[in-house]
């Protein structure tokens, strides 16, 4: 593994360590001992697929787009001079904001939603949830994203400190942990946090369908898909998809297969 690799690798873990023992030492939600193991199968399962079948393919490509755009005089940075800590910065926003819309459009087009609800029919939310993303959804992310660093130009450098930012917002923002209520209005000014993001897996479709964002929370202002709070007690609201409560659902042969189900 190369080293842009190792350190995206060590962020990840160490995130993701944090964030267990936090919901260790103090979930907000009670933990659901009996369904965990089959949950944390599956959505770390799903994480080992992915990263096996991505990890000679699409797993550089955004790294591999940016050295490429770099060394051809391609996409804005690279014809326009900003200074570089400026230009990795508005890569991020814009980064940011496009993975915004692939996810808002991953809930409108109906054969994307497909992929994307493997994500959702999880019924709990913890940082395992995370991970529990359909491999051609990861597959299909990977070239999205390339695509936008290409049109910025963005400096490779940009891209890793973005991608590491994205897990890791992922792992932080679906932690079964609470905030007191005033430091998360204050977080949420900025960042999306978790009881922000857990509003996006209640399974109320017009929750369901609100609070995209992943790293900055002004994306679901700014085009108005932000909700506050559940309507029911956030802290006993339903998770998941009424329609994929069943064990089919959760086990990691049938979420691999969920995509193709009927309906
Ligand atoms: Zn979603």
């Amino acid at each position: 593994m190369d080293q842009n690799g190792l350190l995206r690798l060590g962020i990840f873990a160490t995130i993701l360590a944090v964030m267990a023992l936090w919901e260790a030492v103090a979930p907000y939600r009670p933990r659901e001992a009996v369904r965990r193991p089959v949950r944390w199968l599956t959505n770390f399962g799903l994480l080992l697929i992915s990263a096996a079948l991505t990890r000679f393919t699409v797993g550089a490509a955004m790294i591999a787009t940016a050295i490429w755009a770099g060394q051809n005089g391609l996409g804005v940075f690279n014809l326009v001079g900003v200074p570089a800590f400026l230009a990795g910065l508005i890569a991020i926003v814009v980064l940011d904001c496009a993975v915004y819309w692939q996810h808002r459009l991953t809930h409108i087009v109906p054969l994307f939603w497909r992929f994307h609800r493997v994500h959702h029919c999880d019924v709990e939310f913890d940082v395992s949830t995370a991970v529990r993303f359909h491999p051609v959804e990861i597959i299909a992310s990977a070239g999205y994203k390339s695509f936008f660093v290409l049109l910025i130009g963005a400096d490779p450098w940009a891209v890793v400190v973005y991608e590491s930012m994205l897990s890791g917002f992922a792992l932080f923002n679906h932690g079964n942990v609470h905030f007191p209520a005033p430091f998360d209005r204050m977080l949420r000014v900025l960042v999306v946090t978790p009881d922000m993001h857990r509003v996006h897996h209640s399974s109320v479709m017009t929750e369901t369908n609100s609070n995209y964002g992943n790293i900055l929370s002004v994306w679901d202002r700014l085009f108005v898909s932000y909700i506050d709070h559940t309507k029911a007690n956030d802290h006993d609201m339903q998770i998941g998809l009424d329609e994929f409560r069943d064990s089919k659902s959760q086990s990691l042969l049938g979420v691999l297969w969920l995509p193709f189900r009927l309906p």
